[in-house]
């Protein structure tokens, strides 16, 4: 019997590993995901069961408010947002709307691992290009990886999993370097932790270059990743392409209406992640202060460089009540927690050095 032949590029496929869950039963923090760790505000709460109400209908298909009061808060124009079923999502359709078959997206590596499974999806050819040392890209080398085949360059900027975010003379010249016609996707997923004055803002970038799109989230800092809301900033043209190539009804109206909530509790919410951040330095600065080489972060999560030590590493964390996220070989990321959790995990940390 001859069977459906599935796409070769799936065989070639990495899978996506989720960050591990706490066992079932166990007392664990759960820093594998770069969650965050605080539940949702009543209000949130509120808007998401007012939403269950009209789960029989269809939602908003181009979730109109919600763009507007994001176009609202940036300063742009409503037409320069799309919005879809989570920033990962959105960068799919980003990829479907301008590569055609065999295009070549380059893209840093170690970095999001959903970049090479979105490309593959999208029939574009990955190009990856080394970080420099301390995790940072190398954006002078990957201007140099650009080919006539090139049609997009991924900056992930704070880089998960490593932390560092650019400088803004990095980028500058980068994007001088880099053709008019090569969109440059500038994913900040999780700009609302950056605290270094030389990482510019992606909006004002997005304002002096037509080929610059900017990725946000609503998953980090705001807390909604399981609502799945994210969205690209990028010119009406480019915008409208995006839109056509996205999944019809793709953010739910429960989604939605918690994204609309969450704008309203902006204030509430980012004194939330300033916790996070004096957490992360509170987790940064243990780490170094027990020796551990650490790469900067502008994010909600810290790099352990572990090398081939890594699987083994978080294994004893997990054991000993702190989930992790191991990536085999290179490193373990872990994400800024609860205070308890940082205590726990420093803890674990220490003991792993004094061996
Ligand atoms: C978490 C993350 C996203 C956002 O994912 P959502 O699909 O919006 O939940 C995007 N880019 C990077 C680099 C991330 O780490």
């Amino acid at each position: 019997m001859t069977r459906v032949p599935l796409r070769q590029a799936l065989a070639d496929l990495p899978p996506y590993v989720p960050g591990g869950r706490a066992p079932v039963g166990a007392a664990a923090f759960k820093l594998s995901s770069n969650e965050n760790p605080y539940p949702p505000l009543p209000s949130v709460m509120a808007a998401i069961v007012d939403a269950a109400a009209d789960i029989n209908r269809y939602p908003d298909m181009y979730a109109t408010e919600l763009s507007e009061a994001i176009a609202a808060r940036l300063g742009v124009g409503t037409d320069t947002i799309v919005t879809g079923c989570g920033s990962v999502a959105v960068l799919g359709h980003v990829l479907t709307a301008v590569c055609e078959a065999g295009d070549e997206v380059v893209l840093p590596w170690r970095s999001f691992e959903a970049y090479p499974i979105a490309i593959t999806l999208a029939g574009a050819v990955g190009v990856p290009v080394p970080l420099a040392a301390g995790g940072r890209l190398d954006l002078a080398a990957m201007a140099a990886a650009v080919t006539p085949r090139t049609r997009v360059v991924l900056v992930c900027t704070p880089n998960n999993p490593t932390g560092p975010a650019v400088h803004a003379d990095e980028l500058d010249a980068f994007l001088e370097a880099v053709p008019s016609d090569v969109l440059v996707v500038l994913d900040e997923a999780y700009v609302e932790f950056v605290r270094d004055p030389d990482v510019p803002d992606g909006l004002a970038v997005f304002a002096d270059h037509p080929n610059v799109v900017v990725l946000r989230t609503f998953s980090k800092a705001y807390g909604l990743a399981g609502l799945r809301v994210g969205y690209a900033v990028a010119r009406p043209r480019l915008a409208a392409g995006i839109r056509a190539a996205s999944t019809p009804f793709g953010v739910s109206h429960p989604a939605q209406l918690a994204a609309l909530a969450s704008l309203d509790a902006a204030d509430e919410l980012l004194a939330r992640v300033d916790r996070v951040v004096r957490q992360r330095t509170r987790l940064l600065d243990g780490l170094r202060a027990q020796g551990w080489e650490v790469p900067d972060t502008q994010a909600n999560f810290v790099w352990l460089p572990l090398g081939e030590a890594s699987t083994h590493f978080a294994e004893r964390s997990i054991r000993a009540g702190v989930v992790v996220r191991p990536f085999a070989g290179d490193g373990v990321r872990v994400s800024v927690g609860e205070p308890e959790a940082i205590d726990l995990f420093l803890e674990i940390a220490g003991e792993h050095l004094s061996r």
